[in-house]
């Protein structure tokens, strides 16, 4: 019997659980990538996700034809396209990870029912996380919407087991497709070829693996780096952990490998993202709404050119822009710092988080719905398990504690390299500055004033 694995945010063929159990049932399994043109015509034409896609689905095809195999890479309506091709290919079965953002389970409710009215399956399986939406639940049988019980819970239920990585696939049961049907050019797929190279992090799989091994020497002093943007503490896997280059089971078995705060602290955050993965699959209105039912009739009133400055990191705060100048320029942004910008656009500029929010969303390379609406619901209170809205991010404090010599603001804020220490997190504040610096001139006074935006937010969001 033949079968068709359908790859989507799982671009890898090792410990891929789909593709595990396609080929383990089925005497020929076929592979299929569809560019989903619902999602591509919203993109810019050098969107730098779509050459992250690229480069990771090439490696992708090598690793499949090594095997006998390879990779049919389709553009269109996967409504449309994967039935179309399940029965062209006379296929019982067609496999694939589960995916829990609202477009995907609809799209997926769909292919399942055509694929049933031509006497095929879907047959999605969990691969994405080590727990899904209703295997930690409270004992009352909800989901939790505070993170501390949700761990606790998580860690009670969690065995090594879980983290094992799956069998790899074997030779010869893979077919190769026809060679009209491989990977597309990005100029084919309407994209500029220069997004590729617009790319700051390692590609495909093995840029994944690379990533991983090189983390693993850090992971002991995560707990104590993680915050310092100028220093490299972090593991930089949120791009490969959210198109599959690298497993979950393999990053968890990372994190369990190792005794100390810094695995522990690191195991934390992947669990952090599996709790904001089951939030949004309970309640996807997140998407459109702030968590808290008292917070939906907030009516912000920042202005526009505040959202452009904050956008182009030119809002005077040295700190905030660097981060933002970080985003526009690479595609990442410390997580640090997006707790910062992210407070000082709701809290200080007064600007709706779901402006903010979509920002986010067209400009980070790992962008992921559920964190994203879960880490900007966080900052603006409006989340379960939140900030509360009276404790508001100091923007000069948080650059003097967490950038202490202005080393990240120096990378990104060139204009303010020559500032001593003290006057680079708040320049409108120094005592002294270089005889050639001008402010106002060479770089922006504060948009606004932190203390008196505080006291604005204190009474926007005290009065709901
Ligand atoms: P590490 O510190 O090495 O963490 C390891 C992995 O754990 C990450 O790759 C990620 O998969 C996961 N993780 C870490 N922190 C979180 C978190 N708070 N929530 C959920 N998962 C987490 N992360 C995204 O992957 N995509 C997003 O679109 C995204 N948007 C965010 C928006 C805001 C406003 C905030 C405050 C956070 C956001 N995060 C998002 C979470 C976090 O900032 C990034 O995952 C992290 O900075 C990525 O860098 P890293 O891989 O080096 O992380």
């Amino acid at each position: 019997s033949a079968s068709l694995m359908w790859f989507r945010r799982d671009l890898r063929a090792y410990d891929n659980a789909a593709f595990s159990q396609a080929l383990r049932q089925h005497e020929a399994t076929h592979c299929v990538f569809v560019f989903d043109t619902n999602i591509l015509r919203h993109l810019p034409h050098d969107d730098r996700r779509v050459a992250f896609i690229h480069a990771a689905l090439q490696e992708l095809d090598t690793t499949l034809r090594e095997q006998g195999g390879g990779l049919r890479v389709l553009q269109g309506n996967p409504t449309q396209l994967i039935p179309q091709l399940a029965a062209e290919l006379r296929c019982d079965a067609v496999y694939c990870n589960r995916d829990y953002e609202p477009y995907a389970r609809e799209r997926d409710a769909k292919v399942a029912a055509l694929l049933g009215d031509q006497g095929c399956e879907l047959r999605s399986v969990k691969d994405q996380v080590i727990f899904e939406q209703d295997e930690v639940l409270t004992k009352q049988g909800k989901p939790y919407t505070v993170f501390t019980p949700y761990i606790r819970a998580w860690r009670q239920r969690f065995t090594p087991a879980l983290a094992q990585t799956l069998p790899t696939p074997m030779a010869g049961a893979l077919a190769p497709p026809s060679a009209a049907q491989g990977l597309p050019s990005l100029a084919t797929l309407g994209f500029a070829a220069a997004s590729q190279q617009l790319l700051r992090l390692q590609t495909g799989r093995s840029g994944g693996e690379a990533l991983l091994q090189d983390f693993a020497q850090r992971i002991r002093h995560y707990k104590a780096a993680r915050d310092y943007p100028a220093v490299k503490g972090v593991s930089y896997l949120s791009a490969h952990l959210r198109f599959g280059t690298i497993s979950i089971r393999e990053a968890v078995q990372l994190a369990i490998s190792e005794e100390g705060e810094g695995a522990e602290s690191w195991l934390n955050e992947l669990i952090w993202r599996e709790f904001y993965q089951q939030l949004l699959w309970h309640f996807p209105a997140v998407v459109e709404q702030s968590f808290k039912a008292e917070y939906r009739q907030l009516v912000f009133p920042g202005q526009d050119s505040w959202f452009d400055a904050w956008c182009q990191g030119n809002t005077g705060y040295p700190i905030v822009d660097a981060a933002m100048r970080q985003l526009n320029h690479s595609g990442f942004m410390h997580n640090r710092l997006r707790m910062v910008a992210a407070s000082f656009l709701v809290k200080d500029l007064l600007i709706d988080w779901r402006r903010g929010e979509a920002y986010f969303a067209a400009k980070l390379l790992d962008f992921d719905l559920a964190a994203n609406n879960g880490g900007w619901q966080w900052a603006a209170s409006t989340g379960c398990d939140a900030q509360p809205y009276f404790r508001i991010f100091n923007p000069v404090s948080q650059s003097e504690k967490f950038d202490p010599e202005g080393k990240f603001i120096r990378r990104y804020v060139p204009e303010l390299a020559a500032l001593d220490n003290k006057a680079i997190h708040a320049p409108w504040q120094a005592k002294s500055l270089p005889s050639d610096f001008q402010l106002g001139r060479d770089y922006p006074a504060p948009i606004v004033e932190h203390a008196t935006q505080r006291e604005l937010a204190l009474t926007l969001f005290g009065k709901k």
